[in-house]
Parts: structure tokens; sequence; C-alpha cells
């Protein structure tokens, strides 16, 4: 699949549920309302869907939310999907979660060819884990992070940087996450839906700030590796760890865009940060071959738009798009 503007597009995120355990401040507020049970894609037809899309050239399936493993048989999903790792038609399976229930899961998981994982966590402080995750609780995902590596999978942590909240932790994440052998990316909060009172303009921190803060403590060496994802990765010399900056405000990542987003109803979405959004659910349940979806993927794809704007700013502190990250999954 190839976009209007050259892109191959290689990498599917979908998004399985958009319930979660946790209520984060930048994500959610806390009487969300979630989507029927009844407009959500059942399992098997998601694994459908993907499968049309690994078809079609996808090489990268990460599953998301929500909170993916909070999905009831989810793992039936990952099965699933993992036959196509053990026919060589996809390259990776991998999954962004909260890490609530890794301890209960990263075994199975790993058994199924997932080889890496990104965990969620955006402060080493339990006091201020529980306020912004309103829900969550900081020993339980260190139990899944322990039980993931003990499996023997690679993990990534996504840390959202948040001015007056976690400002004061890089260094000692950037030790703790090194120091156990992960990967930590740092990401700029993105206008993204309605999440009551909390304002984006007092939680956003650009990330400039949060590398020159970095760069007090630790010797940062740029390096050329990528991930495919918007990611720009530094070498933190002192630790030998590797840190990754996303910042889709202050550095716009669109033109190495390889990636669409599917919901947990079917909606594909070219871009996370447009409205402009395709159907598959309806092309899905038209018929049982898939030559409508297909025919709906490849309409789709000619749709991706150049790149997104988001921006935040005095005159601009409400959303950018009004869905929250929840659909679609980051
Ligand atoms: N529940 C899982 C988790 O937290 O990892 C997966 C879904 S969550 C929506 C995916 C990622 O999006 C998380 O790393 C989260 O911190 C991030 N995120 C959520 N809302 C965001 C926002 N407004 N701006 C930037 N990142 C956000
Ligand atoms: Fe749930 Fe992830 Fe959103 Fe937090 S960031 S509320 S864990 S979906």
């Amino acid at each position: 699949m190839i976009d209007p503007f050259g892109r191959h597009i290689s990498y599917l995120r979908v998004s399985v549920t958009d319930r979660c355990d946790f209520r984060c401040v930048y994500c959610m507020a806390e009487d969300m309302t979630f989507l029927p049970k009844a407009e959500v894609l059942s399992l098997e037809e998601l694994e459908r869907l993907c499968t049309a899309f690994v078809r079609r050239g996808v090489k990268k399936l990460r599953l998301t939310g929500g909170e993916p493993l909070v999905r009831k048989n989810v793992m039936s999903l990952f099965r699933g999907l993992g036959r196509h790792l053990d026919s060589g038609a996809l390259e990776e399976l991998t999954l962004t979660t909260n890490g609530s229930q890794l301890a209960k899961y990263a075994q199975e998981l790993a058994d199924i060819g997932v080889r890496r994982v990104n965990v969620s966590m955006d402060t080493l402080d339990p006091d201020k884990f529980r306020q912004l995750t309103r829900w969550g609780d900081l020993d339980q995902v260190m139990r899944g992070l322990d039980a993931a590596q003990r499996a023997g999978l690679a993990i990534k942590i996504n840390a959202v940087a948040l001015r007056g909240v976690n400002d004061g932790e890089f260094e000692e994440m950037i030790r703790w996450s090194h120091g156990r052998g992960m990967d930590l990316v740092l990401i700029e909060v993105m206008p993204m839906g309605e999440i009551g009172d909390a304002a984006r303009l007092d939680q956003y921190l650009p990330l400039s700030l949060a590398r020159t803060e970095i760069a007090r403590h630790f010797t940062l060496t740029e390096t050329d590796y990528r991930t495919g994802g918007p990611a720009r990765y530094f070498r933190v010399e002192e630790t030998g760890g590797r840190l990754g900056f996303i910042t889709p405000l202050t550095h716009n990542f669109c033109e190495s865009c390889n990636r669409v987003r599917l919901t947990c109803t079917g909606t594909l979405y070219m871009c996370l940060g447009q409205e402009d959004a395709a159907d598959l659910r309806a092309p899905l349940r038209a018929s049982e071959s898939d030559e409508v979806l297909d025919r709906a993927i490849t309409e789709a794809i000619a749709r991706k738009p150049k790149g997104h704007d988001f921006i935040i700013d005095r005159r601009h502190s409400g959303p950018a798009v009004p869905r929250h990250m929840s659909v679609t999954g980051g």
C-alpha cells in the first residue's frame, strides 16, 4: 500500500477496546462514557480485518487501546494473529499496555511470538502514579515488568512529559530504566479529547526543555536508530541506554509516517491528528469475501493526508481533535 505522498504503509495499530482500568488525567475524564458493546467489533472480526491488512503488506501490528489486556479473551486475538508471524507474512506483533495485566499475560504473549512491549509509566513515585492514573497501582505494574523481563520480552517505557508532575524525575527514570535494560521514550502531551478540568496548557512541557534539563546530567549522543516510528533516539553515554523523544508539537514527524490506525469499531484513521476516517465495518460485514473490504482499504489509503497540525498555545488550548487517544490508541 502506497499513499499519495509515496509513503509505504506497513504498520497498523489497532485499538482493540476503548475501555481501560486506569483513568490517566491527560487521556481520559474520570467519568468517561465508553462505546456500547454492540458497536464494537468481535475479536473474530478484528482478526479478519488485521489479516486483510497483513495480506496487503502490513508487516508490523501493534495492539493498543484503551487497555488492550482488559478486553475479554484478547489472547485469542493475539494467538490468531501470531499465525502470521509463524508464516512469515508478519514481521512483528506487539502491544502498548499500561502494564496492569502483564504479570498475568507476559509469558503467554512471549509464547505466541511477541518480542517487545511498550509499557506506559509516567512516574516512579507510587503516590504520584495513583494521582496521575487515578485508579492505577504502581506495584502491580512493577510486577508486570518483572514478569515481562522473566519471559524475555524487551521493554520500552513510554512516559508522557508533564509540567509540574514528572519534570523533576527524568534523571531518575533514565537511571532506573537503563539500569534494567529498558529503553525510555518521552512523549509530548497531545491535544486530544476533552479531559475534564485538567487544562492542556498546564500539562504541556516542550521536550526541548526536558532535553536541556537532561543534558545537565548526561551526555546525549544522537543516533540513527529508528523503529519506523516518530521517536528520535539518543544514546545516554553514562548509562549506555537509549532515550527517545516524541515531539509532535515542537517537531513534525509526518514525512516518514508509515502507519494507519484502526479503532475497535472498524474505523480507520489515516492520521492521528486529523478527523478524516474510513468505515471498514460495513464493508467487512457486507460479504464473506474480502473484495469489498479490499476496495475500501485502497480508497482509504488514497486519502492519507500529508500531516497533522497539532498546536498548543494560549489561543489553542482546546483539543485539536475531539476524540480521545484511547479511541485510536496513540
Ligand atoms: N492503555 C495503554 C497504555 O497506556 O499504554 C495503551 C493506550 S494509551 C492511549 C497509549 C499511549 O498514549 C500511552 O503511552 C499514553 O501515555 C499516551 N497518551 C494518552 N493520551 C495522550 C495525550 N493526550 N498526549 C500524549 N500521549 C497520550
Ligand atoms: Fe488507560 Fe492508557 Fe489512557 Fe492511561 S493512557 S487512561 S492506561 S488508555
